[in-house]
């Protein structure tokens, strides 16, 4: 792996971003009013103030005057599938929306897979996102190779990549919820779990691709599975991610079968650690938040979903103060139609401030979230997440003086307050896969035709149309 700051240094071509704004979002938060970023390989080679540094090999230079530099940001939930199935169940809650398209979900096949990871990671890089992961855990017989699809549909558009092998395997016949066409079998999902490891899974410094573990959540897997999952995890050395505490009905369901809540049943069985994640954690006690803290159990929070489905707010600020790991979620797409990650720093700090008062969290707080916070909930903090010297090159170049934004005193503010800002250029591995406002590697209005074609085949194959 050697030493990360002198990867790229000797013949590598370099990019040189100057006279930004740069958050670098490090440790002491430090910015520059007018500041550089310089970029070789695919690693960060500097930042600091005023112009960059004498450099050779330079292949681009940029001015990027009136213009905020931010590390990429991090999406720590998401469910890329569900883009071809948005719009439906509009006013329900979470159990009651899952039941309305479990049956649709059931239908998914690689193909349409392909269109909606495309049409996800679109959504989320053209925001500013340059590294995702995406909770897959439906696998319906003789779909294909879903997980392969999405994989390649991203590995397309260029952006970092960390899906999971999910699964579920408690069905309508074993007291969960999904019908029994949408789950697999135990051992099966363990074995394919193992083999999406052994096939995709690169741990190296400068991975594109890591895979996750991801049994989808305590009402749809048993609890064998869980505890299974997390040995596999943990003997082929990935990380694990559930959702967890979402609604007062998960937390009821708990109860009932299995006699204790949420928190005290990932406990149980051997879901709390520093390489485990949980989507959404809204409904934790104070009990709850000490033993994430204690163990380093990290949370994706997607305030978006949980507004769409009136889940309630995560109490992000008391996990902060505990020193919980909390990264940004989008969460799946059939329960925030945005797709859009950006936005999702305004609603984080939006709805921490009315449900726990003004101040709950602050702009450049949320920003944290979204971006080495994510990287730590990862796994990833060591390599991604801020902007720092022999950290890779996966940069936001938001453009700040346009109509919708010049003026606004504080830049980092503008960014999470104002308008969903245009992104003049997004940077991942030190490559250009975003440039004013659309991605440089894939035809955007062919991922759109093939969205709205699969979600039409996707609802003829459900009955729906
Ligand atoms: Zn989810």
């Amino acid at each position: 792996m050697g030493n990360a700051a002198d990867r790229g240094a000797d013949g590598a071509e370099r990019i040189v971003i100057e006279n930004a704004y740069v958050a670098t979002v490090d440790a002491a938060d430090t910015e520059h009013a007018s500041g550089h970023v310089v970029v070789a390989g695919n690693r960060i080679e500097s930042v600091g103030a005023g112009p960059a540094p004498a450099v050779e090999n330079v292949a681009r230079r940029i001015d990027a005057g009136g213009h905020l530099v931010t590390p990429g940001l991090v999406n720590t939930h998401h469910h890329f599938y569900q883009w071809i199935t948005r719009g439906l169940a509009q006013d329900s809650i979470l159990f009651d929306w899952l039941v309305e398209l479990y049956p649709t979900w059931a239908q998914i096949t690689d193909e349409l897979c392909h269109a909606a990871a495309q049409g996800s990671a679109a959504a989320l890089m053209l925001s500013g996102c340059s590294t995702a992961m995406d909770h897959a855990y439906v696998f319906p017989r003789g779909a294909g190779d879903i997980l392969g699809a999405e994989i390649e549909a991203v590995a397309e558009l260029g952006m970092r990549f960390q899906p999971t092998r999910g699964s579920m395997d408690r069905s309508r016949k074993d007291g969960g919820l999904p019908p029994d066409n949408a789950v697999e079998d135990t051992d099966e999902a363990l074995a394919a779990t193992e083999a999406a490891i052994d096939r995709w899974h690169d741990p190296s410094f400068d991975s594109m691709l890591r895979i996750t573990a991801a049994p989808c959540s305590p009402f749809s897997v048993s609890t064998e599975l869980m505890r299974e999952a997390a040995v596999l995890a943990r003997r082929k050395g990935v990380r694990l991610h559930t959702h967890g505490s979402e609604t007062v009905e998960e937390e009821k369901f708990c109860h009932e079968l299995f006699g204790m809540g949420p928190t005290d049943y990932f406990e149980s069985v051997g879901w709390l650690g520093d390489d485990v994640w949980m989507a959404h954690s809204v409904h934790m006690n104070d009990s709850d938040i000490t033993k994430f803290a204690a163990t380093g159990t990290g949370v994706a929070t997607c305030p978006s979903s949980n507004a769409r489905l009136a889940a309630g707010v995560a109490r992000v600020p008391d996990m902060l103060r505990h020193g919980v790991p909390v990264g940004l979620g989008v969460d799946g797409t059939a329960s925030n139609e945005s797709g859009e990650l950006g936005t999702e720093l305004r609603n984080l700090l939006l709805f921490n401030r009315v449900q726990w008062g003004a101040d709950a969290l602050t702009a450049r707080q949320a920003l944290r979230v979204g971006t080495v916070g994510g990287a730590r909930v990862l796994g990833r903090e060591r390599e991604i997440g801020s902007i720092e010297p022999g950290k890779l090159a996966d940069l936001a170049v938001w453009k700040m003086d346009g109509v919708l934004h010049s003026g606004i005193a504080d830049k980092v503010a503008a960014l999470v307050l104002g308008a969903a800002a245009p992104l003049s250029l997004l940077l991942v591995n030190g490559v250009p896969v975003v440039e004013h406002g659309h991605l440089t590697r894939v035809d955007e209005t062919t991922i759109a035709a093939n969205v709205a074609a699969a979600s039409t085949t996707l609802a003829r194959r459900a009955g729906l149309a």
